[in-house]
């Protein structure tokens, strides 16, 4: 499995508009590791293409990171950086009805299958409310899903996709875990019960947003006390802000932070 982090910056994106703070000055350069997109994951196996989260820079991400077929996506919870990109997904539709009809396959191509858990999907259907209004006229506009709430492990395109509960204040998101990768991003606290399934992993990706502490996101400190006691082989961490730089940051051993474009195999 490949996987590549397609975006690794907190809501607001990295530079933040208006900010001329070190990082963000530096981040003015698109291939800076401090430019951070909105968060999310291309996962490659078994010749198919899973997406963790649709973010709003989705477009870009896709541009740039050279992917245009999907096949599936795994939800981690419904704040728009996590979901904003959703319409972008009729792309990837019109891709594989163009691949369909070169390939001579008379079928429409089934709906892309959307996983998350079962909050997530009704608020994306209330936050997207035209894309699943019977009175929204049909056509190229809309992209094609099909939403299937999850809350336990499941099989997709031959692999077990486990859901890891993990708590962003109040708000209940999930983790994924695939093979020996986990990804839990927008958390504060992982239950007992979830650090159970986050045993053994070669890599872990994990929130870490700023120094300071913040009621739904683990701090870097947090995520490293976190990261120590899940003992993945390599921690990385994700959806920081413009106070963290890539520059001038050391972070203890079998850990380092996530940049946009990163790619590991397992
Ligand atoms: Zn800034
Ligand atoms: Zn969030
Ligand atoms: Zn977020």
């Amino acid at each position: 499995m490949k996987v590549t982090m397609l975006g690794t910056g907190t809501s607001e994106g990295i530079p933040s508009i208006g900010c001329d703070c070190r990082v963000c000055l530096d981040a003015a350069d698109e291939n800076s590791r401090n430019r951070r997109r909105r968060c999310s994951v291309l996962l490659k196996y078994n010749g198919v293409n899973v997406l963790i989260d649709t973010s709003p820079d989705l477009y870009e991400q896709a541009r740039r990171n050279r992917f245009d077929l999907l096949d599936a996506v795994l939800f981690t919870h419904h704040h728009f950086d996590h979901i904003g990109g959703l319409n972008d997904i009729r792309a990837f539709n019109f891709n594989r009805r163009r691949q369909h009809r070169n390939l001579g396959i008379k079928e429409e191509p089934e709906p892309i299958d959307c996983y998350g858990p079962k909050d997530t999907l009704d608020a994306i259907k209330q936050i997207f409310y035209y894309m699943f209004d019977p009175r929204t006229q049909k056509g190229g506009g809309l992209p094609s899903i099909r939403l299937n709430p999850v809350d336990s492990e499941f099989e997709l395109f031959e692999k077990k996709i486990i859901p890891i509960p993990a708590l962003h204040g109040k708000q209940e998101v999930y983790g994924y875990r695939i093979d020996d990768f986990a990804y839990v991003t927008d958390t504060n606290f992982i239950p007992e019960q979830s650090k159970e399934l986050l045993k053994g992993l070669d890599v872990l990706v994990l929130d870490g947003l700023r120094y300071k502490e913040h009621p739904t996101h683990f701090n870097l400190a947090q995520a490293i006390e976190a990261a120590r006691e899940l003992k993945a082989k390599k921690t990385y961490f994700t959806h920081m802000t413009h106070m963290v730089d890539h520059r001038d940051l050391f972070l203890p051993d079998g850990m380092e932070l996530a940049y946009d474009g990163l790619e590991f195999n397992l």
